[in-house]
């Protein structure tokens, strides 16, 4: 049971401190939109984000007031992207961002999360990822990754822990890696243009080391997040 003194001590810092309400979320499983033909998948994403979230802005609004506590953003969050995108070639990406970006307009959500707030992780050539990847040995006994530069065996081609074969996965093979980013590259190439031209496309910088790239993961997020809020 809440206190008059409590009460009144709230409100107080309700108007001293301006205190608000940053983001409420509404999650929303989209498995279910997953269809044979991208025109499909559209339809049904945009039907589900309006029956669900028509009301969203507004009931936030009616919160906010009688409670004297704006909330800021009013987010929509979708998830699986990946299911719902699974076997639509690149184009598809595109068409499903702009479908979300009209649901989240007709809806008046601040944006939608899951999708949008993509953070492309650039690399600045394709032979760092190559020489990075194709350097990784896997120890066939107990499974530690070596890497023949900037962690290698000390015992050579054997692994350290337990002297087992050290051998490299196909998946590592230089040739399947470039393949990988070549496949990567036209499948998102559009998608981050049309994100991009949106101004919500921060690209950061991955040849370093996790510390650094989680760092400017962070600030790339804040950017782009305080760039939105000081447009809305
Ligand atoms: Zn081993």
């Amino acid at each position: 049971m809440l206190r008059t003194d409590e009460i009144l001590s709230t409100i107080e810092m309700l108007h001293a401190e301006h205190l608000d309400v940053r983001a409420v979320t509404l999650a929303l499983n989209v498995e279910d939109c997953a269809a044979p033909s991208v025109d499909h998948v559209c339809r049904k994403l945009k039907n589900k984000i309006l029956s669900r979230a028509r009301r969203l802005v507004e009931t936030c609004n009616r919160v906010g007031a009688k409670y004297g506590i704006p909330v800021v953003n009013k987010r929509l969050a979708i998830s699986p992207a990946s299911t719902i995108l699974a076997g639509h070639g690149h184009a598809a990406a595109v068409q499903v961002a702009r479908t979300l970006d009209a649901a989240a307009a007709e809806c008046g959500v601040d944006f939608v999360g899951g999708f949008t707030a993509l953070v492309h992780k650039g690399i600045s050539s394709a032979d760092a990822v190559v020489k990075r990847l194709s350097g990784r040995r896997v120890c066939r006994k107990c499974g530690a990754t070596f890497h023949v530069e900037s962690l290698p065996s000390r015992r050579g081609e054997a692994c350290d822990r337990c002297g087992g074969e050290l051998y490299q996965r196909e998946d590592d093979r230089a040739e399947t890696v470039r393949n990988r980013l070549r496949v990567y590259e036209e499948q998102t190439a559009s998608l981050l243009d049309y994100y991009r031209a949106r101004g919500i496309l921060v690209r950061v910088d991955a040849d370093r080391t996790v510390e650094e790239v989680l760092g400017a993961v962070d600030a790339a997020v804040a950017s782009v997040a305080g760039g939105r809020q000081g447009r809305s």
